[in-house]
């Protein structure tokens, strides 16, 4: 291929990248990735680095796997395309459909597929209303989300989604999604116990829908464990009391599990490790392991039954795409297979735990948490206080840019720099990991006392 100047030249002058500014591009140019194998990255200047974002939380198996494009060019050749509308199916839909079911919990038995957990959370809405409408109760429409959550980047995704930032480009969110306080303890906690704070956030829902009035609310919706808003974990008391508000006003529970599925919290799903019951999963990334693009809507019996009853008018050209279907299949198979969740338990503690933890012995490091393979460490300027520094944000860009400078990928939200890496990460990655992470650490630290 071209120099690397010149592949970001043309990369600078034409490709408009999510969630970049084009005076970073400018000023430096994108490191081009050009290879992939396991946990490790190659760029175009022959570095090696490690993924511990796992791309963009979504390479669950690893990089590179001969098997999963093996299955690709046969499913290509056997049946490019075919859709799933208008009482026609495919192979590849009926058997990942089938073995979702079986994986997923208690009776979510139904899917309705999407490209994208963006799009499977525009489904969701449409689904929610349009069920609370088949049972005679239209009124009820209203979404209750979480201030700081994420929820894609599409119209409804990002209304979802509770992202200031967002929020303020193409005048969102649109109408009938409102948002509570997210459960951060570690931010918003002040002097309260974790537990007292878990439950006072969780009790917003319930306020929520006594000032709207039961009759309007359709459903709430969270990520088992905030994934993009900085690997925010609840408070122990948070799900199971959202759950009990959910079942005494017949809230629809949706667990956005696009992150949180396949494996990276220990358990198949999040909801198995946090508790909850779910009438619908939003799913995506690790469901193919990002290989293809695939996501989806996992319902439960009820809601599947009354949108069944009738016709649901929504769908994608991509919905169920065969070739997304076989490699997610086969994708889920090698998670089996491979006991690659057992895995993840395994490595994660104490291996993985041990070593974050100690992470709280670096004077910038306030806590550290982990969940499974999901990981979050908060830096500050006064552990004893939990401040935030002046330019939320700055400390953070700056740590992981020397992150990327040690050949880390690991990815800062505001001031949290957090960790998502392939469930297939071995123990003498994770010893790199730990190392080149101290680094960047000191080496951020010492250029904040110059
Ligand atoms: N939901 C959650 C929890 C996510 O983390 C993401 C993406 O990061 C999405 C939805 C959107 O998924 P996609 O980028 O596939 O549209």
């Amino acid at each position: 291929h071209l120099p690397t100047a010149e592949l970001q030249a043309l990369d600078a002058a034409h490709h408009m990248h999510p969630f970049t500014t084009g005076a970073e591009l400018a000023a430096k140019g994108a490191r081009v990735i050009t290879r992939a194998r396991g946990v490790w990255l190659t760029d175009s200047e022959g570095q090696e680095i490690l993924d511990a974002m796992a791309g963009l939380w979504c390479v669950n198996v690893g990089y590179g796997r001969k098997d999963l494009a093996a299955v690709a060019a046969r499913q290509i050749e056997e049946l490019t395309y075919y859709n799933t509308f208008f009482q026609t199916t495919h192979v590849p839909a009926i058997a990942l459909a089938a073995k979702l079911a079986e994986l997923a919990p208690g009776d979510l038995n139904h899917v309705f597929f999407a490209g994208s957990g963006s799009e499977a959370n525009d489904t969701n809405i449409r689904m929610v209303r349009h069920y609370w409408a088949m049972k005679g109760k239209p009124e009820k429409t209203v979404i209750i989300s979480r201030k700081n959550g994420y929820h894609g980047s599409t119209m409804g995704g990002a209304s979802l989604g509770g992202m200031a930032g967002m929020h303020a480009q193409g005048g969102l969110p649109i109408p009938g999604i409102v948002h509570i306080d997210q459960p951060h303890w570690y931010a918003e906690g002040g002097d309260m116990t974790p537990e007292d704070f878990g439950l006072a956030r969780a009790r917003q829902l319930e306020e929520k829908i006594l000032e709207l009035g039961e009759d309007k609310v359709a459903a709430f919706i969270g990520e088992p464990i905030q994934g993009a808003g900085g690997v925010i974990v609840p408070p122990a008391t948070y799900w199971p009391e959202i759950q009990r508000i959910c079942d005494k006003y017949q809230i629809l529970l949706i667990a956005d599990e696009v992150i949180t599925g396949f494996g990276r919290t220990g358990n198949w799903f999040g909801s198995q490790t946090v508790g909850i019951r779910p009438h619908i999963m939003t799913i995506a990334k690790g469901l193919s392991s990002g290989y293809v693009p695939i996501g989806g809507s996992i319902v439960c019996d009820e809601v599947a039954e009354v949108i069944g009853s009738g016709e649901f008018n929504h769908g994608y050209t991509y919905s169920g795409h065969p070739v997304a279907a076989a490699v997610a299949l086969a994708n889920l198979q090698i998670l089996q297979d491979e006991k690659i969740v057992d895995h993840v338990r395994d490595v994660a503690h104490p291996y993985l735990a041990e070593k974050w933890q100690a992470l709280t012995d670096h004077p910038l490091v306030g806590e550290a948490q982990l969940v499974g393979l999901m990981g979050s460490v908060a830096l500050t300027p006064d552990k004893a206080r939990r401040t935030a520094f002046a330019e939320p944000g700055a400390v953070g860009y700056r740590c992981r840019e020397r992150c990327f400078a040690n050949n880390l990928v690991m990815r800062h939200v505001g001031d949290r720099m957090i960790i998502s890496p392939p469930l297939v990460i071995r123990p003498e990655d994770i010893d790199v990991l730990i190392a080149r992470a101290r680094k960047s650490l000191d080496e951020t630290y010492t250029a904040l006392k110059a």
